[in-house]
């Protein structure tokens, strides 16, 4: 089994996941079977209990696991089925370390860092080594080279590189370096001082990766080479892409960084068949229609808090070879200003999930807008919610209905937690998480665009559609085109009278490719693009 380290100087918000990812789709496309491994330094077990303003969006797996989202990256980029063990945090690690030793494990022994804390580090490296089978695991290290709390996870990596011997393990650092307008230059003292210090912990770098906004020139790679060790080829420039992230796999073959990590760890497979990715990315860069969607939430100003979503939208466009310009709307300046403003002449509205009473009103009336002009609608976990609160208030005539969530004493409590949930105290991974089945109803918009009567999706939230309405409800015209086989509870709502009306309580966003676009936003943008020229869907 071969391992690439993938670890970050300079800045954060350096792209080392989209750089992970994209060394992950060109090792896949030459046939290797690869995993991808995120350590999180921070002493949180999961990002489960963070706020998106901390953390941006937490990327749910299959298996319940709440992960950071670079792990979404992993999963969009390839093909692997990642699971809890892809994820690794300081949290987890200090709780395992603190359990063995109050269970005894470490009998007599004082318990340090090293070896007691890197240890448990490179045991779970053997673990996942094992379950996936893979023969490549790219694993990103979290933070920057110099952050204290980085500084276990290094030791652990580099004491792991030296186990497992020179042609199984290499390290990529992916640095900054930066255009000094006031000199025009770019500068590389940066990248040498985070090389440098790599290199006090005994770890020496085998491919130096650069962020630039510019060309790195010849001189700057000869520099770098120079003062970083490293060979010339082996300065890698990882220019800012011009449209879509999805531009960086294709750029880092340009550079050949697949062929340098395969000779370096001895994998002798073919170039990687890049042909399909060169076209998503074509139509990405020059589509042949155009649609505008607006995505109503709460996070609207952080990049990262919706991130899933704007990528699934993204994919649905490369479906429908349709470029989508995402209109992010404030649902607090729909309260403010109405709907009309902020979402006339919009393809689709989407609603995605969220916690928490800000904003509830604007979106409200955001889908309210959506289901009375006809327009599209998407609604993901919260903007199912939201999709029901607004039909009981405005077609059922429930006032007052809302959700417990927000409204605890509310007369109609269309969405309530279920009986399970109520008793529960602890906050972090106690909510309906992760990948659950659900049966899809015969006739259905649903079912026709999943192809699929029974589909399995990704949970994260402790709210459900109350069953105590759904007579009600049904009698309108409101359909449940989704439930779990026993019937017990609702998971997906789709309006009859309307061209495209769906949501879902599920979180759709996590289970979409570039290469394989969900259905359900495919559907979507087809319908946002039909209504936007008028055409039946
Ligand atoms: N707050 C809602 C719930 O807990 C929706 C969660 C979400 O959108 N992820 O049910």
């Amino acid at each position: 089994m071969k391992y690439i380290f993938v670890t970050g100087g300079v800045i954060s918000s350096l792209g080392k996941g989209l750089t992970a990812a994209s060394l992950g789709t060109l090792l896949e496309n030459r046939g290797l079977k690869v995993s991808l491994q995120k350590f999180d330094p921070y002493l949180n077990v999961d990002p489960g209990t963070m706020s998106p303003f901390q953390h941006g969006e937490v990327y749910v797996l299959d298996d319940g696991a709440e992960t950071d989202l670079d792990l979404g990256h992993y999963e969009r980029f390839t093909n692997v089925q990642l699971t809890r063990l892809n994820n690794l945090t300081s949290g987890q690690v200090y709780q395992t370390v603190l359990n063995n030793e109050r269970e005894g494990k470490y009998l007599g022994k004082t318990v340090q860092v090293i070896p007691h804390v890197t240890d448990e580090i490179k045991k779970r490296m053997h673990v996942l080594g094992e379950k996936s089978g893979a023969d490549v695991i790219i694993t990103e290290i979290g933070g920057t080279t110099g952050d204290i709390e980085g500084l276990p996870f290094l030791e652990a990596i580099r004491e792991f590189a030296l186990e497992v011997g020179p042609t199984n393990a290499i390290f990529v650092h992916v640095t900054f370096v930066p255009f000094i307008k006031a000199a025009g230059e770019l500068k590389s003292k940066p990248t040498q001082q985070s090389v440098a210090k790599l290199r006090e912990i005994g770890i020496a770098p085998h491919i130096v990766v650069c962020r630039c906004e510019k060309p790195l020139g010849k001189e700057v790679r000869e520099k770098i080479s120079l003062f970083c060790n490293v060979p010339f080829e082996a300065v890698v420039e990882e220019k800012d892409v011009d449209h879509t992230i999805y531009e960086v796999p294709l750029m880092l073959q340009r550079e050949r960084v697949d062929d340098l990590v395969c000779n370096l760890l001895r994998l002798d497979t073919p170039p990687a068949k890049m042909a399909h990715w060169q076209e998503i990315v074509r139509k990405l860069i020059a589509p042949q229609h155009r649609v505008r969607i607006g995505v109503v939430g709460k996070y609207i100003e952080l990049q990262d808090a919706y991130k899933s979503v704007y990528e699934a939208i993204s994919h649905g466009g490369i479906a429908n070879d349709c470029g989508v310009e995402i209109q992010r709307v404030d649902a607090e300046d729909i309260e403010r200003d109405g709907a009309e403003k902020h979402l006339k002449g919009l393809g689709g509205i989407l609603v995605p999930g969220g916690f928490g009473e800000r904003g509830i009103e604007g979106k409200i009336a955001a889908a309210r807008y959506a289901r009375e002009n006809l327009v599209p609608y998407l609604g993901l976990c919260l903007g199912m919610q939201i999709a029901t609160i607004e039909f009981a208030r405005n077609v059922l005539k429930l006032a007052k209905a809302h959700s417990t969530e927000f409204d605890p004493n509310t007369p109609h409590p269309v969405i309530a937690m279920l009986d399970s949930q109520t008793k529960v105290t602890n906050k972090g991974g106690t909510m309906r998480l992760g990948a659950q089945p659900c049966q899809l109803a015969v006739g259905t918009k649903t079912a026709q665009l999943y192809g699929a009567f029974v589909i399995k999706e990704r949970h994260r939230h402790r709210y459900e559609f109350n069953n105590a309405y759904r007579e009600l409800f049904q009698k309108a015209d409101f359909g449940f085109s989704g439930q779990t086989p026993d019937g017990r509870l609702v998971e997906i709502i789709e309006l009859a009278n309307h061209p495209f009306f769906i949501a879902s309580q599920f979180h759709p966003e996590f289970r979409s490719k570039p290469h394989l676009p969900h259905p359900l936003f495919t559907g979507f943008i087809a319908a946002a693009h039909a209504h936007t020229h008028q055409k039946p869907v």
